[in-house]
C-alpha cells in the first residue's frame, strides 16, 4: 500500500510500505477515506534529522473497517468510523476517567510499528476502544466536520474546556491555525459571550468572526497584552485558550489571563518550563490543559456536527490526493493553507 513518509525536515515523500493486516484479535483493519495533515505535523517538518528509514505520517482519519479481528466485539465490516489522535482501550481506569491520552494499552498513530494515517489504510489496535462508528455514508457531506473529531475540533473543546469557559464569558483565543479557530467554536458552544482571536491572518482571523470571534487582536508580545487588556477593561480574559504553544504565545496567554482565570494549553509546548510563573502566582491564575482526549469527547461533540449546529470542518480549505501529500506540507507550512485535506 501507499503511506506519507517524513525522512528528514521538509523531506515528505508517498512510498510503498507493507500493507496494513489485522496483527492482534483486538485489531480492525481500516481502509482510510480522509485524513489531513496537523499544525502538529509541521515541527518535525521543520527540524526532523534525516532518517534512513522514514518516519510514518498522520494522526486524523476516517475509513471504512475492512477487516477486524476474534475479539472485536463492537464493529464490522463496513462501518463508517473515525479514529481518534492516539489509541485507548476504552476500559483502563485512565480511560474510565476520561483521559484516554493515558490509557495503559494506548499507542500513537506512526510510532512503535502503528500505521500512520496519511495513508491507503491502518491497523488499528484496540480497535473497539478506539474507533467511533459514525452514521453517515462514506462520502457524507459533513466528511471535513466529522474528520475533525480525530483531533483539532476536539483539541479545541480540550482547551476551552480547560480553560473552564462557561456562560457570559469574555474568552481569548491565542492562535488562528485550526486548533484556535476550533477553540472559538468551542467557547461560544460553552456560551462565551465574547471571544477575542489573537491572530494575523486575515483569511482566518475572518473565518474566525463567523465562528463566532467578536474581537480580532492582531497585535503581538506586549501590545496583544495591551490590547486585551484595552478591550477588557484593564482586567484581561476569564478564559484564555493557548493553540499554538511557543514561549510567547504560552507567555501573551498567561498575560492576558484575567486574575482568578484560566489557560487552557493545547498547543504543543516548544519550551520545557512555563514562563510567568510569579506574576500568574501573584493573580491565582490557573494554568490547565494538556494533550486532548478526544476519544473522550466524541459522544459529546458528534451531534453537533450531525444536527449541524457546528462547522469546524471549514478549517479545511485545501483538499489534495495521496500524491498531493508533500505539496500539502509545504502549503501548510508555508500558510498557504489552513488545514489541507487529504483523500488518498
Ligand atoms: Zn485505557
Amino acid at each position: 500500500m501507499r503511506a506519507t513518509l517524513m525522512f528528514g525536515a521538509g523531506d515528505v515523500r508517498v512510498e510503498e510500505v507493507p500493507d496494513a493486516s489485522i496483527a492482534e484479535p483486538t485489531d480492525a483493519l481500516v481502509r482510510v477515506t480522509r485524513a489531513c495533515i496537523c499544525g502538529s505535523d509541521l515541527w518535525p517538518y521543520k527540524s526532523l534529522p534525516s532518517l534512513d528509514d522514514g518516519q510514518p505520517m498522520g494522526h486524523e482519519f476516517i475509513g471504512v473497517v475492512e477487516d477486524v479481528g476474534a475479539d472485536v466485539a463492537h464493529l464490522k465490516r463496513g462501518d463508517v468510523v473515525v479514529a481518534p489522535f492516539v489509541v485507548s482501550d476504552g476500559t483502563c481506569d485512565f480511560c474510565a476517567e476520561g483521559l484516554h491520552t493515558s490509557c495503559v494499552n494506548g499507542g500513537v498513530w506512526g510510532v512503535g510499528g502503528l500505521d500512520g494515517a496519511q495513508g491507503e489504510a491502518v491497523r488499528v489496535p484496540q480497535a473497539d476502544g478506539t474507533l467511533v462508528p459514525l452514521p453517515v455514508e462514506v462520502d457524507d457531506a459533513l466528511m471535513p466536520s466529522l474528520l475533525t473529531l480525530s483531533d483539532v475540533f476536539a483539541t479545541g473543546h480540550h482547551a476551552a474546556v480547560s480553560a473552564r469557559v462557561k456562560e457570559g464569558d469574555t474568552v481569548a483565543v491565542v492562535g488562528d491555525g485550526a486548533v484556535g479557530l476550533c477553540g472559538v467554536i468551542a467557547a461560544r458552544r460553552l456560551g462565551a459571550e465574547r471571544i477575542l482571536i489573537l491572530g494575523r491572518h486575515e483569511e482566518r482571523t475572518s473565518l474566525a468572526r463567523e465562528f463566532g470571534a467578536t474581537d480580532v487582536v492582531s497585535e503581538r508580545g506586549k501590545e496583544a497584552t495591551a490590547r486585551v487588556r484595552e478591550l477588557t477593561g484593564g482586567t484581561g480574559a476569564h478564559a484564555v485558550l493557548e493553540c499554538v504553544g511557543t514561549e510567547d504565545a504560552l507567555f501573551t496567554a498567561l498575560k492576558i489571563a484575567r486574575s482568578g482565570g484560566a489557560v487552557g494549553r493545547v498547543g504543543v509546548p516548544q519550551v520545557e518550563s512555563l514562563p510567568g510563573a510569579q506574576e500568574t502566582f501573584m493573580r491565582n491564575v490557573t494554568v490547565s490543559g494538556g494533550v486532548a482526549p478526544a476519544r473522550a469527547y466524541i459522544p459529546e461533540l458528534l451531534p453537533e456536527i450531525l444536527e449541524g449546529r457546528v462547522e469546524p470542518g471549514r478549517v479545511f480549505d485545501s483538499e489534495i490526493d495521496l500524491d498531493g501529500v508533500p505539496d500539502g506540507y509545504r502549503a501548510m507550512n508555508e500558510r498557504e493553507a489552513i488545514k489541507v485535506l487529504i483523500r488518498p
